[in-house]
């Protein structure tokens, strides 16, 4: 095992993370460019600019918000002389969800957590008698919201991971490793970040996203996704004299979200079992809109709920003459499993770290996706690992130190696997 000093690393990470979270980076769930939210640029140039500070030469901050630098290996693992190691690459995203509020969020840390309830605004608490990984955390550090805002462990604590992992590797050199890519992405939460990033330019042969939950969680596996809407067409008439004329569109809409079997919903399933998830319906009697998204680890799985929704749409026509539905689908990402397993040496790299630096590990399928699953798509390979963080995209995220700590290490740990 690394002798690697936590409390070094941690010094490394709280600051950092801490400052990272009080920048406004919500991203748009309807984003109109790459990146949907300007906020996202002042992120990148702090990135930009820290990377510089460090000492790296490489870094590059695109016109669409991706902060792409390169760690050169050290001495003779980079191939002027010795074994040529392969570039690896780190991940992480810039943007908060817009689920939940993100400005002005004002992190919490608490020393040496007592283990009990802590009251935040609105009535919410963190509460540990609901929440075993929180109890867990007694006599360790933890950093929370104060209510009124989510935390932004997802991503920045994945973020403050790879900079103090950079950060470190830098201040010992002594830890041999091969050339490290580090990319910072806009619009992970809006599924449409990654068209803009300059895939050619990038030479890692693997990614690894820091962008998962509770420690020791490694993910290979995601949903395949796709994402639907529906429109629906009324007819139009005064109501005075509608009888047997108006075809009321929002009615429509509201007769097609009742035949979405309850049984797989989001709060309905867990583990393996996918869902149709209906994110948005609005809508008069002209016409009317309906937003979805389709999950499922099958991609067979996620074609039957495509395929469901249609002849939903077609039941609908025929309660309503009249009225014309129409589904229109598309593919968001697909599940990385298989990619993955075609370079075993991806996961058998990251198995080995954590069990190197002492994290029991867990492969868990993510019940949602990352830039990873596309990246993976698009030809390298990119698992993800966990950060620390706890309640994702919710006014009750907290973010372990130690865990945080791990994390770091684990990475250290992988980069160092990889040298040639
Ligand atoms: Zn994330």
């Amino acid at each position: 095992m690394l002798p690697i000093d936590d409390a070094a690393l941690t010094a490394y990470l709280v600051p950092r993370f801490l400052n990272y979270v009080r920048i406004w980076t919500t991203s748009d769930r309807h984003p109109q460019a790459t990146p949907s939210t300007p906020g996202q640029w002042d992120l990148a140039k702090l990135l930009a600019e820290e990377l510089r500070g460090l000492g790296l030469a490489d870094v590059t901050l695109t016109d669409h918000c991706y902060v792409i630098a390169r760690l050169p290996a050290t001495p003779g693992r980079g191939g002027t002389e010795g074994p040529i190691a392969p570039t690896i690459g780190l991940l992480a995203h810039l943007d908060t969800s817009s689920d939940a509020p993100g400005k002005d969020v004002h992190p919490q840390l608490v020393k040496n957590y007592n283990g009990k309830r802590i009251e935040l605004a609105d009535g919410l608490a963190l509460d540990p008698a609901a929440e075993p990984d929180l109890a867990a955390q007694q006599g360790g550090d933890i950093i929370h919201t104060d209510g009124t805002t989510l935390l932004g462990a997802d991503d920045k604590a994945g973020i403050a991971e790879i900079m103090g992992a950079v950060e470190y590797l830098l201040a010992h050199p002594e830890i041999e490793h091969g050339p490290v890519e580090i990319i910072f992405t806009p619009d992970e939460e809006t599924g449409a970040g990654l068209p803009e990033l300059p895939l050619d330019t990038l030479k890692a042969v693997a990614c690894y996203t820091l962008d998962g939950g509770p420690m020791g969680e490694l993910e290979i596996e995601c949903f395949n996704a796709y994402g639907v809407e529906v429109q629906f067409t009324g007819k139009v008439i005064h109501p005075g004299t509608a009888r047997g004329i108006l075809v009321n569109a929002a009615l429509m809409a509201s007769s097609f979200a009742a035949m979405l079997p309850r049984p797989e919903s989001p709060e309905a399933t867990d583990g393996y079992y996918g869902y149709y998830c209906l994110m948005s319906i609005e809508g008069n009697h002209e016409t009317a809109s309906a937003e979805l998204i389709l999950r499922d680890f099958d991609h067979d799985g996620v074609l039957r709920r495509v395929a469901a929704l249609e002849r939903f749409a077609a039941a609908v026509e025929a309660q309503f003459p009249g009225g014309k539905v129409t589904v229109n689908a598309k593919r968001q990402y697909l599940n990385m499993r298989e990619k993955i397993e075609e370079r075993p040496e991806v996961l058998e790299k990251l198995k080995t770290a954590a069990a190197n630096v002492g994290v029991a590990f867990k492969l868990k399928p993510i019940r949602g996706g990352t830039d990873g699953s596309r990246l993976t798509e698009l030809g390298i390979p990119t698992p993800n690992i966990f950060t620390g963080g706890h309640n994702f995209h919710s006014r009750i995220e907290w973010l372990s130190v130690s865990e945080m700590t791990a994390a770091c290490k684990l990475v250290i740990e992988l980069v160092r696997l990889w040298r040639a």
